[in-house]
Parts: structure tokens; C-alpha cells; sequence
């Protein structure tokens, strides 16, 4: 019999992948979570003055996302994404009020960008150049951070305000002056090579029943013993196996899948490596008024909140009341809570136009290790029967996203060996 005993400890996206895909491979599996309810960090949670369910913070997905994609398929819940029929990025700013960057699906995908750049305001023939520049460059790989990639290709500022920075916050969560090109450039890659990927999607309900109740569904159709509140304390390897403490119980595995943040597997391992991260800060407000933003969601140039998403109409909402959330992604800012909604509200007024609006509700959450930022760092080995699908980006890799913690999820689970029963 090959020893086919295995925990998965961490019960988001990568941790609850990598149990579906090792329970297809005939394991017998644990799943440990500390939280009372699954999805780390895509989670929801009931928001009582309003009685409707809230995202820790709105997810925009890509076209690129196809192993995402494939598994809600797998569980059914493919039908909770909205897909933009081409990519589409609506935009605002305090002088050129809404404007976007438009794809047309008439064009082959590399003309069209080029028509949808030179058609935004302030652009026309002057960031042809730079564009053409920026294109022929994404073809190699590139070194440093997307601001020393910019400037090495003189690329014009407007193309860098309108495009590049609103992707790179939104796609690396960093600003351009310290992420890392080569990630950068492949997301670039990835996501504007086929036209098919070229669009973006978000979800039409809260994550909780869009995403993680069907996969938690699905993990119990495998006979997934799913255990939440039960934080992993202490772990220590045997001669061939390993032991999971939580505070009340132990347990022997033949396999540990690690999928909690990086920080937390090196302190069960007791690896001594220094982790970064970066914050992203929801200001979730709610308004008596009906209010509908000209799109589900809007980029913001050079605004402090960069993105501005119409939960109500992403899902199609019957509250009474609109409810909006604006993301300030890598806030390093040291404003007070009351200072950041004040901000970002004035923000909303002046982009719906209503001077007078204030919010019935507020909820400001801001999830300090949300993204693991894009580092070299040395590879590192795992004691035999630890598996790693840590969040942890290399330089030239793909940045944290959703479609990275399923990927990791799948190729954890590939490596381990057959069940030979
Ligand atoms: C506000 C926000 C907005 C985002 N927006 C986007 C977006 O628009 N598009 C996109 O693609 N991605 C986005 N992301 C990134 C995406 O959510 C993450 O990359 C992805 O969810 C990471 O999943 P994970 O399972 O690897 O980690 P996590 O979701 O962090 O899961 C780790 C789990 O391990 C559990 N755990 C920790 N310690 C223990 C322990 N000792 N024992 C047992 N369990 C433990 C945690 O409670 C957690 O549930 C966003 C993230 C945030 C926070």
C-alpha cells in the first residue's frame, strides 16, 4: 500500500485546490483551517447593519485566468463570473473626468490596442512611439523595477499614468517605482497576447457562494474531512511520516500540503527567511441614494482610492440601498480612518457628480498582508513529506492572484506520487 494519509493546512484557494486535486488522486484527506470559515483571504463575512454578505474586498479577475476558470467549471459555479465581451478599462480622473481604454473586437488584438490608447484623451498620435516602443520591449526580459523598464524605453508619461501605473497596482499591487519588471512584463504578456484572455471578469455574487461554498461542496462530494477553527500550533517530522498538534489534538500524516501564507510556514518550519508584503485597504460604504457608476468598476488616475467598484450592480443588489467599495491598493499612506473615508468619498462625489453624498453605512477593512510582493529569493527545500504551496512569487514569475494560488494548488498535488493500492 503506498502510505496515502495527507493534510492539507490552510483553507484558502491553494489549500482547498490542492485537497480536491489530491483526493481525485485517491489520497485520503484532511483539511485544517484556522478561521471559523474557509476562504482566507477571498472570504466573506455578514454584515449585519445591511443583512447582506460582504467581501473582505472586491476581485477582478483576467481572461488570462483559465485554470481558475476551468475549476469553477469542474463545480459548477462558472456561471458566477461576468465577462467583459473585450477588454474594456474604464478610467476617471479629476481633469478629464470618465474616460477609457476600449478594445474594439473588429481588430486584431494588438491593432486594437494601439486604436483604444490613441483614442483616450490627451493621447493621439504622441504615445504611438511609446507604445510601439513598450511592445516590442515586452518580447524580452527585462530587468529592475516597471520604472527603470519605463524610463530605459522612454516611454511618454501619459501612457505611463493612464495604463501603466492603473495595471501595475492593480495587477502587483505595487507601485511602478518598486515592482519588479520581469513579473510585470509577463503579466503584460499573459494577459494581452490572446485576444480571447483580453478581458476582465468579476464576480456577479459574493465570493463566499461564487467561489468557496461550491468548492467546499465539491471537497465533501471527495470525502474531504474539512476541520475550520483548527489552527495548526506545531509540526514535527518523523523518520517517515509527520505530526499535526492543534491545541486540543495530534494526528500522523504521510503527507503535509502547506498552503498558508509564506510567514506562517516558516515559523511551523521554523525557517528563517525574511517575508514582504503589501497592504490593500476596502472602504466598503453604503448609501441611501440610488447611485449607479457609469461602470461595475472604475480605475482611478492619480487618485488615493485606485479602484471604485459598484458591488450593487456587480451583484445585481435589491437592498434598497447602493453599495460601493473603493480599494486604495499598497497604501503606505499614514492617514487616519477617518481621514481615508473622508477621502475616498470625496473622491466618489466628484465622480458621480453628487457633492452632497454621504454614506448610511461604513466599513473600512484593510488586510495588511494581502499580497506577497514579486522577490528573488533562494529556493527552498522541504524536509520529505512537506509539500509547499505557498504564496511566494519569484522575480519573472506571476504575481498573488487567484490564478496563482489554483495553480499552485494543481502543481503541489501533480507532484505527489500515485496511490499504488
Ligand atoms: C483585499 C484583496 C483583494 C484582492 N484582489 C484580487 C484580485 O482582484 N484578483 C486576484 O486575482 N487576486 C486578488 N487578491 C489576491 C488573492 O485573494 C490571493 O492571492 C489568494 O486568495 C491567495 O490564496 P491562498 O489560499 O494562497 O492564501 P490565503 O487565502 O491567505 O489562505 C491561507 C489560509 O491559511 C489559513 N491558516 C493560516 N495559518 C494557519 C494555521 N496555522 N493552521 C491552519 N490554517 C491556517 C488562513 O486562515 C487562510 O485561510 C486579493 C487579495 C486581497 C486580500
Amino acid at each position: 500500500m503506498t502510505p496515502n494519509k495527507l493534510a492539507v493546512i490552510g483553507g484558502g484557494l491553494t489549500g482547498l485546490t490542492t485537497a480536491i486535486r489530491a483526493a481525485q488522486k485517491g489520497y485520503n484527506v484532511d483539511l485544517y483551517e484556522s478561521a471559523p470559515t474557509l476562504g482566507g483571504r477571498t472570504r466573506s463575512f455578514f454584515h449585519t447593519p445591511t443583512q447582506t454578505w460582504v467581501d473582505n474586498g472586491p476581485h477582478l479577475l483576467i481572461g488570462v485566468y483559465q485554470q481558475t476558470l476551468a475549476l469553477l467549471t469542474e463545480v459548477g459555479a462558472s456561471s458566477f463570473i461576468q465577462w467583459q465581451d473585450t477588454l474594456t478599462l474604464p478610467l476617471w480622473d479629476m481633469r478629464r473626468g470618465h474616460f477609457a481604454l476600449t478594445t474594439s473586437s473588429k481588430l486584431p488584438f494588438s491593432m486594437a490596442l494601439i486604436d483604444a490608447v490613441l483614442r483616450m484623451p490627451q493621447h493621439g498620435l504622441k504615445s504611438l512611439p511609446s507604445l510601439i516602443r513598450l511592445a516590442i520591449s515586452m518580447k524580452f526580459t527585462q530587468q529592475g523595477t516597471v520604472s527603470d523598464w519605463m524610463n530605459r524605453q522612454r516611454i511618454c508619461s501619459p501612457l505611463q499614468r493612464d495604463m501603466i501605473e492603473v495595471l501595475c497596482l492593480g495587477a502587483m499591487n505595487e507601485p511602478m517605482q518598486s515592482a519588479d519588471a520581469a513579473s510585470f512584463c509577463y503579466v503584460l504578456n499573459e494577459a494581452f497576447s490572446k485576444h480571447i484572455h483580453a478581458r476582465l471578469g468579476w464576480f456577479t455574487q459574493p465570493l463566499s457562494q461564487a467561489l468557496i461554498q461550491p468548492l467546499e461542496a465539491y471537497c465533501q462530494q471527495l470525502g474531504i474531512r474539512i476541520h475550520t477553527s483548527s489552527r495548526i500550533v506545531q509540526l514535527t517530522k518523523n523518520t517517515d511520516d509527520c505530526t499535526l498538534y492543534t491545541r486540543h489534538k495530534q494526528q500522523v500524516y504521510d503527507h503535509i500540503m502547506m498552503a498558508t501564507s509564506a510567514s506562517i510556514r516558516n515559523q511551523l518550519l521554523g525557517i528563517e527567511q525574511s517575508i514582504e508584503t503589501q497592504s490593500i485597504c476596502n472602504v466598503h460604504l453604503w448609501f441611501k441614494e440610488k447611485l449607479q457608476l457609469e461602470h461595475p468598476f472604475i480605475g482611478g488616475v492619480d487618485t488615493y482610492g485606485q479602484w471604485f467598484f459598484d458591488v450593487s450592480q456587480q451583484h445585481h443588489e435589491h437592498t434598497g440601498l447602493s453599495h460601493l467599495c473603493v480599494v486604495i491598493s499598497a497604501d503606505q499612506s499614514k492617514l487616519s480612518k477617518q481621514e481615508k473615508i473622508g477621502r475616498v468619498l470625496k473622491e466618489l462625489q466628484a465622480i458621480t457628480q453628487q457633492p452632497t453624498l454621504k454614506p448610511i453605512h461604513h466599513q473600512m477593512i484593510t488586510v495588511k498582508d494581502a499580497t506577497h510582493v514579486v522577490r528573488s529569493h533562494a529556493t527552498l527545500t522541504m524536509p520529505t513529506c512537506i509539500m509547499d504551496a505557498c504564496e511566494q512569487p519569484q522575480s519573472g514569475e506571476l504575481p498573488a492572484t487567484i490564478e496563482t494560488a489554483v495553480l499552485r494548488g494543481e502543481e503541489v498535488a501533480r507532484k505527489l506520487p500515485n496511490i499504488n493500492l
